[in-house]
């Protein structure tokens, strides 16, 4: 079979991988479903991405004085947002080469005072983070995870639904049989979000009376201060999250597909990580991988990247690798615009099934690599960072020379598609900035579907773009 080598292909090429690439891609796609099923929100994505990169010799930048090529170091914010990086040989003043992902994902969060009784049964009440069809949560079991922290500053870690003997939650639906007047609703309108509590319990306080107010959460109370110590009012300090419960799986009789929770981004994000981590020596320009948080409601907040993270960090950097004769605002603005950097996010693949959602010619395709996309934004590329040719010209030429098979996209059909990722934030300091991600079908769905093939194809341009 003729080996896929540099490679532009707008057609299904996971066909055409070398006997050596077929088995780099199995077993990066099982390392990476092992991230994926650990790292079900943000904080544990941060959580894991760090026991992996300190495995490999990463240090947190503020143990290390100063800095010389070949270090590795990493540094983060409130446990959610992380920067990874391997010190270049060239100063730092010759730009940083980055791979900027994000580790937050759609799902249903609760509400500050979640708990409640209704008819009998007891609930947490929800309030949901991120693009969502609102119907793909009902019925389908949910794990919970997050932290609540207490006045002391202890902190206790919930992860309940995806050990085999764990309980699991669910948010009800109407059966078919009374749904008429449901299904007589335009979907936009048919689920009410306030309506999406979560069933967490049946059963009454075994020492309650008939007198008695709202017994099932009293259980569910007693069980918690038992099981983890801690108390209704705790809720006020906490952030719990639902998500689907589950691991990744292999799809279809081939394998060739991986179903998960929240590829969007950590498929991207795994990706950064694994090329940062397998670069070998010190590459020409400091290699940085930015793992973000908050990127599906807007990058705003602390951990967003929209906050001053970045350039707080390429700052740090700065201080233990220092531009000699040049102020120190000076240097990193100077370093900020010399930098270039792949917005690592995923992109939707072409649905057969719905193909007015297309742009003609211009979508991605599962199975034909990693896809680069010019501009998001929607409408007139309103919102949009447009990546100028120059720059996409360098890429096609790094990537070429890497055997890294690519393809170019965009985000659905004029005016009926669109979206928007972290590049606009990075492009603002004036550096080159393209988004380069893997294709999903049903993206933001609780199980999102990707290639193998594409995820690795994908780590591979990461690779690549790193140590040019
Ligand atoms: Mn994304
Ligand atoms: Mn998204």
């Amino acid at each position: 079979m003729e080996e896929a080598k540099g490679i532009y292909v707008r057609e299904n090429a996971a066909g055409r991988l070398s006997a050596a690439d077929r088995a780099a891609c199995a077993e990066y796609a099982a390392d990476y479903a092992s991230y994926l099923g650990v790292a079900k929100t943000e904080r544990r994505a941060y959580a894991e991405a760090v026991r992996r990169i300190e495995a490999q010799g990463f240090r947190p930048l503020e143990a290390c004085a100063t800095l010389k090529p070949g270090d590795k170091v990493y540094r983060g914010y409130h446990g959610k947002t992380l920067m990874a990086a391997v010190i270049g040989q060239e100063p730092l003043l010759a730009g940083l080469r980055v791979i900027g992902g994000h580790t937050d994902a759609p799902r249903i969060d609760l509400k500050p005072v979640p708990l409640c009784e209704k008819g009998g049964l007891a609930y947490f009440d929800t309030h949901y983070y991120g693009g969502i069809k609102k119907f793909h949560w009902l019925v389908h079991p949910l794990a919970l995870y997050g932290v609540v922290v207490k006045p002391d500053g202890s902190k206790v870690e919930i992860a309940i639904g995806d050990k085999p003997e764990d309980p699991v939650f669910q948010i009800t639906d109407i059966l078919p049989h009374f749904g008429a007047e449901q299904s007589g609703k335009k979907l936009s309108e048919a689920f009410d979000p306030e309506d999406m509590d979560v069933l967490i319990g049946s059963a009454p306080d075994p020492e309650a009376d008939k007198e008695t107010k709202e017994a099932v959460k009293r259980n569910i109370l007693r069980i918690l201060g038992e099981t983890y110590g801690i108390t209704e009012e705790d809720f006020l300090s906490a952030e719990l999250e639902l998500v689907p419960a589950g691991m990744p799986r292999d799809l279809g009789l081939d394998r060739s597909m991986i179903v998960g929770y929240g590829h969007d981004d950590r498929v991207c994000a795994y990706a950064g990580l694994r090329a940062l981590m397998d670069l070998r020596g010190a590459p020409r320009h400091t290699a940085m991988v930015l793992l973000c948080d908050k990127e599906e409601i807007g990058s705003v907040g602390a951990t967003g990247m929209d906050s001053t993270f970045f350039e707080n960090s390429v700052a740090e950097l700065l201080a233990r690798r220092p531009a000699e004769g040049i102020p120190a605002d000076l240097a990193v603005r100077r370093t900020l615009e010399a930098s270039r950097m792949l917005s690592a996010d995923v992109c939707a693949a072409s649905d057969p099934h719905f193909p007015n959602a297309d742009s003609t010619g211009n979508m991605a395709k599962l199975n034909a690599g990693g896809c680069l996309i010019k501009y998001t934004g929607s409408r007139g590329k309103s919102g949009a960072s447009d990546a100028r040719a120059e720059f996409i010209a360098d890429l096609r030429r790094v990537f070429a020379q890497d055997g890294v098979v690519w393809q170019a996209g965009e985000l659905g059909r004029c005016e009926k598609g669109g979206g928007g990722t972290i590049a606009l934030f990075m492009a603002r300091y004036g550096m080159d900035v393209v988004d380069f991600g893997v294709p999903l079908l049903n993206m933001h769905a609780p199980w999102e579907t990707a290639s193998k093939h594409d995820c690795y194809m994908t780590y591979r341009a990461y690779r690549a773009f790193l140590g040019e």
